[in-house]
């Protein structure tokens, strides 16, 4: 089965510049997502248009999926014109959807029946990331299947990190969206208090950027608070998705995650408000409720 035959299914904020990346790299690619526009915007680069999931996957060694949620993906794979329905015996499903693990752990299971290996290899990094192919992507599954792929994931990401058996990927993702959560909970305390108290939030911006306080979230998320920028980015929807499956896993290994659970109720808030739609750095508008503070000076 050919290797650089590639189905990608999802072209979303993230799936778009990823696909984009690897018709750079010299693969074939079929794609597939819901919106036709978004199939269209890729296939203008280059890639084959397929009408479903299955179709996309026909002759292809490796299939990735890039969708918003566990139902998303297991939909995709093992619903109804699913990948599974096209899928040869010995080809690799790579999910790189943040999804929950035990999700992953049963998506797998289904694909073992129909010969088909997966792995779990979520990513970080965001959009502008995606854009240079510079993502960090953390990987489940068995690791002679993540050796075999690696380099494809390179075209990608700036670094594959394997991680243990499949759901591991995700597992690691979701510490990775607790620590983002909480940090931009954090900056958005911190900046409000700033404001409030008479000093510009750009000059307290300049001043710890370069220090302990410093961080990635924070260059990249307090300038769009500054600048009351919403424009996604990483949806607040998407947030809570993450923050529910992280609620979930913990408590399935029971592990209480108090902070996790704070933030997630204030993104909450925010998407009763009809913010779910905007950036996760929106999170500053919960603090402007509170404290009638604007860290941006907008009204
Ligand atoms: P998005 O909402 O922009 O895109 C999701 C795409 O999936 C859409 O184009 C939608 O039409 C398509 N889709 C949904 N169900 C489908 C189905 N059954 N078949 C085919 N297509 C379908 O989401 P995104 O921001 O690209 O995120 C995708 C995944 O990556 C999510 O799990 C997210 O948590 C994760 N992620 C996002 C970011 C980010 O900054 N946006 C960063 C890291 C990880």
């Amino acid at each position: 089965m050919d290797k650089k035959k590639i189905a990608f299914i999802g072209l979303g904020i993230m799936g778009k510049p990823m696909s984009k990346n690897l018709l750079n790299a010299g693969y074939e690619l079929t794609v597939y997502d819901l919106n036709a526009a978004s199939i269209e915007e890729v296939v203008s680069c280059g890639a084959k248009a397929a009408g479903s999931a299955a179709e996309a996957v026909k002759g292809c060694g490796i299939a990735i999926t890039m969708l918003p949620n566990s139902p998303h993906v297991k939909t995709a794979v093992m619903g109804e014109n699913g990948v599974l329905e096209g899928a040869c015996p010995g080809m690799i499903l790579i999910d790189m959807s943040s999804i929950a693990p035990l999700a992953s752990q049963e998506i797998c299971k289904a694909c073992e029946k129909a010969g088909v290996e997966m792995l779990d290899a979520p990513v970080s990094g965001g959009e502008p990331k995606a854009i240079d192919g510079t993502l960090s992507i953390m990987i489940g599954g068995k690791k002679e299947v993540y050796e075999e792929v690696k380099d494809l994931l390179l075209c990608m990401g700036s670094s594959a990190v394997y991680c243990g058996s499949i759901g591991a990927g995700n597992t690691t993702k979701l510490a990775n969206q607790i620590v983002v959560a909480l940090n931009i909970a954090a900056c958005s305390e911190a900046f409000t208090l700033a404001k409030a108290a008479g000093v510009d939030p750009q000059m307290v911006y300049e001043a710890i950027r370069g220090g302990l306080a410093g961080s990635t979230v924070m260059d990249a998320k307090v300038p769009m608070m500054i600048a009351d920028n919403e424009k996604p980015g990483f949806k607040i929807d998407l947030h809570i998705k993450d923050l529910n499956n992280a609620m979930d896993t913990g408590h399935g290994v029971g592990v209480p995650l108090p902070l996790t659970a704070q933030v997630m109720e204030m993104f909450q808030l925010l998407h009763a408000d009809g913010k779910g739609q905007a950036d996760h750095s929106a999170l500053v508008k919960y603090y402007e409720k509170l404290s009638g503070v604007s860290v941006s000076g907008k009204e």
